[in-house]
């Protein structure tokens, strides 16, 4: 039982189904307002499940969303959980570029503050679009205020992923703390254990599998996320859409709820401030000493590495 001393980090990224990355071919954002809405009664549903273990979660929030249901923001806070932000309109960054990523990351926290009345420090980028190509942002989330984003996924993949970035949470040099999402590393890869399509796709014990090997082998907490939209298996289908796009959204979209039941029950879980803020401030003395001893600062440059060796 040596896995269940470790708390892990149950993140929910607070989206509705229409706005999803790999629907933006075929929903354009001016027809969002259109879609029916199904964040709210899953939301509710999300905060029943959790509430039912007691566990306290980081719901990684759209500004778009926050503003249409500013009572859902608060639903959520007054549970006792992180309130963090998604940005506003699910635009991958590389979309946004460096001013507009400065400005949606701002003004989603902002607002998010606003609305709920509590600091918002977490941040993870839409379909985890930090990568070696714009390693900037994560000077552009410290300057919006942010302390921690969790915005890398450390595998490859068709649309995201940089899989030579650190595995686990890592402070930059502008004391910005990158929390990536888990992998396990086996045959010289790493290999995605976190949620998302992985979850609905593969059975249960595989996830159960990974996260128990991060905390026993690696004695690290893993990061899980999953939407809100996968627990709704009577959601509208969206029409047109490709054959790929469509088995990732929908594949055992209906097992969800019943494997996230397990899941909470199987492992110790939490929000990510209260697991990998007193990890930073322990770690913050001796990071200022490394950017103080000149040439020292390597280990902590791994991204920026990464991106010369990428260009
Ligand atoms: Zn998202």
């Amino acid at each position: 039982m040596n896995a269940g001393a470790i708390t892990n980090a149950m993140t929910i990224d607070v989206e509705d189904y229409f706005q999803v990355s790999a629907f933006a071919p075929y929903i354009r954002r001016d027809e969002w307002d259109t879609r029916e809405c199904r964040v709210e009664r899953n939301v509710e549903r999300v905060l029943a499940l959790l509430e039912a273990h007691r566990v306290h979660a980081t719901f990684f929030t759209l500004g778009w969303i926050a503003e249409r249901h500013p009572q859902l923001v608060r639903r959520i806070v007054d549970a006792g959980h992180e309130l963090a932000s998604h940005g506003y309109g699910h635009q991958r960054v590389s979309e946004l570029g460096r001013e507009a990523f400065a400005a949606d990351v701002l003004g989603a926290r902002r607002l998010l503050e606003d609305i709920s009345g509590t600091a918002v420090i977490g941040y993870r980028a839409p379909s985890f679009s930090i990568g070696s190509g714009n390693l900037w942002a994560f000077d552009a989330l410290a300057a919006a205020g942010y302390r921690y984003s969790s915005s890398v996924y450390p595998i490859r993949h068709d649309h995201y992923g940089m899989p030579d970035s650190p595995r686990f949470a890592y402070t930059l040099p502008g004391g910005l703390v990158e929390v990536p999402v888990s992998t396990v590393r086996l045959l010289d890869r790493n290999l995605p254990a976190s949620g998302g399509g992985w979850f609905r796709l593969l059975p249960y014990a595989v996830t159960r599998w990974a996260i128990g090997r991060v905390n026993t082998r690696e004695r690290q907490p893993a990061v899980f996320y999953f939407h809100p939209w996968e627990i709704d298996a009577d959601q509208p289908r969206v029409r047109g859409i490709d054959a790929k796009t469509r088995f990732r959204h929908y594949v055992n979209i209906g097992r969800v709820e019943g494997r996230l039941r397990r899941l909470l029950a199987d492992f110790r879980w939490g929000r990510m401030d209260r697991i990998f803020l007193p990890q930073v401030q322990a770690q913050a003395p001796a990071a200022a000493a490394r950017a103080a001893a000149p040439g020292a600062a390597a280990p902590r440059r791994e991204p920026a590495q990464a991106q010369a060796q990428a260009s």
